[in-house]
């Protein structure tokens, strides 16, 4: 039987593993043969697959390992995934990893000295790199001769101006690494591909990316480069998001540490988990739910959301000197007509006008005839350009295969 070569990609929390497989041999070819989970990690792990077509393989408890035994986990992947993809054999696999911190403005192989590296970012990430390392070493584990890739979340953002990446701080906080690092590179990076196929005027062209997700932020990206964008040292910053509450004033910290004698996990579990559009709704974290709720509060979530996605996507344009397009992408930013068409609303004095039926039908251009600003609604794909790198990288360095998977 012949092989087609297939990369797995991995993106891992604190309590899932997202996966997928892409067969192929680069950018252009890439076919998703697969995706899944495994969630409950730690407690009652549970594996789901889905085939390209969204047929589901296999969905159930998983008991034959320990709950937490990582290495345990991927093994039984790799093993399941034999048996199921039987014309496939695996060459490498790419991992989304959250933070480059300044060394990294591009994938990279893993290796000893590269782990470490990782490593030494944990305090800059201390929610997800770890999370993200214990995937890799579990791999290498279970499957030594495997090369593994890591793709940062942070990479695509290095282009910035010296002016987009530091804060108004004490020089010796930002030589210690105090900047703003910029997140959802992957996605933007891979918008960036996509737009100039979509439309080809636009590749030099001045453009905020709206990556509206439970995880929500914008880029500024000029000629397919990114030129500033909403969030900062941590995943905090910018916008206001499902359960995050985007950026607030620092003095608001400190009040909450005076006041309410608030130590540094009950912080983060309120900046992280208890804002944004649940704590402001007191509903749900969920768009869709606050679109349908008849309640005032969750008008006002929606309502402050859309706010700040205009009022950053105007400062980004301000960062570009000038706005040529605007692109909605991710969860909210693909499936909500009603959020696409009230930021839009408000960027109208910039040039940005919908066309309404284009915008309820989710077409790729929903932007209205007469626009002076095109706009678009373009799916991401961050796994993609993981598999993409990975496999650039793999071809780069002739990295020999192993024999089989
Ligand atoms: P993501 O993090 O990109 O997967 O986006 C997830 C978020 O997208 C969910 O929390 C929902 O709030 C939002 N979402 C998905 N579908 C819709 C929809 N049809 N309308 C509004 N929001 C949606």
């Amino acid at each position: 039987m012949s092989h087609r070569d297939a990369c797995l990609v991995i993106n891992a929390g604190s309590s899932s593993l997202k996966f997928s497989v892409f067969c192929g041999a680069g950018r252009s070819d890439l076919e998703a043969v697969l995706t899944g989970q495994i969630s409950g990690i730690g407690t009652a792990p549970r594996f789901e697959a889905k085939d390209a077509a969204r047929h589901v393989l296999a969905d159930g408890i998983l008991d034959e390992v320990g709950p937490g035994d990582r290495a345990g986990l991927l093994g039984f992947l790799l093993t399941w995934m034999r048996h199921e993809l039987r014309d496939v054999r695996l060459v490498a696999a790419g991992h989304r990893v959250v933070h480059g911190g300044t060394r990294f403005d591009a994938p990279v192989r893993l290796t000893p000295a590269v782990l470490a590296e990782l490593e030494a970012l944990v305090p800059l990430a201390p929610l997800h790199q770890p999370h993200n390392i214990a995937a890799m070493t579990a791999l290498a584990e279970v499957y030594p001769e495997l090369p593994q890739v890591a793709c940062f979340d942070t990479a695509f953002h290095r282009t910035r101006p010296w002016q987009a990446q530091m804060f108004a701080l004490p020089r010796e906080l930002t030589d210690e690494g105090v900047r703003r690092y910029g997140f959802h590179g992957l996605s933007y990076e891979y918008i960036a591909q996509r737009l100039p196929q979509i439309a080809p005027e636009l590749a030099e062209a001045r453009v905020v990316v709206c990556h509206l997700g439970s995880g929500s932020s914008l880029c500024g990206m000029r000629a397919g480069r990114s030129v500033d964008t909403t969030m900062g040292f941590t995943a905090l910053d910018g916008l206001p998001m499902g359960t995050r509450p985007g950026a607030i004033d620092p003095g608001v910290l400190i009040y909450l540490m005076r006041e309410k004698g608030m130590g540094p996990d009950e912080l983060e579990r309120l900046l992280y988990h208890k804002s944004g559009l649940l704590g402001v709704s007191g509903v749900s974290n969920d768009m869709r739910a606050l679109l349908d709720s008849e309640n005032p509060q969750a008008a006002e979530a929606v309502e402050l959301f859309c706010f700040q996605v205009a009022k950053q996507a105007a400062g980004l344009a301000a960062a570009m000197g000038g706005l040529d397009a605007v692109v909605f992408t991710a969860g909210v930013g693909e499936n909500s007509a009603p959020v696409r068409a009230r930021v839009a609303e408000k960027l109208g004095w910039l040039g940005v006008h919908l066309d309404g039926a284009a915008n309820r039908a989710r077409a790729t251009r929903i932007s209205a005839a007469d626009s002076r600003v095109p706009v678009f609604v373009i799916p991401t794909d961050e796994e993609r350009m993981i598999a993409s790198h990975t496999l650039a990288i793999l071809a780069r360095n002739a990295v020999h295969p192993p024999l089989a998977a």
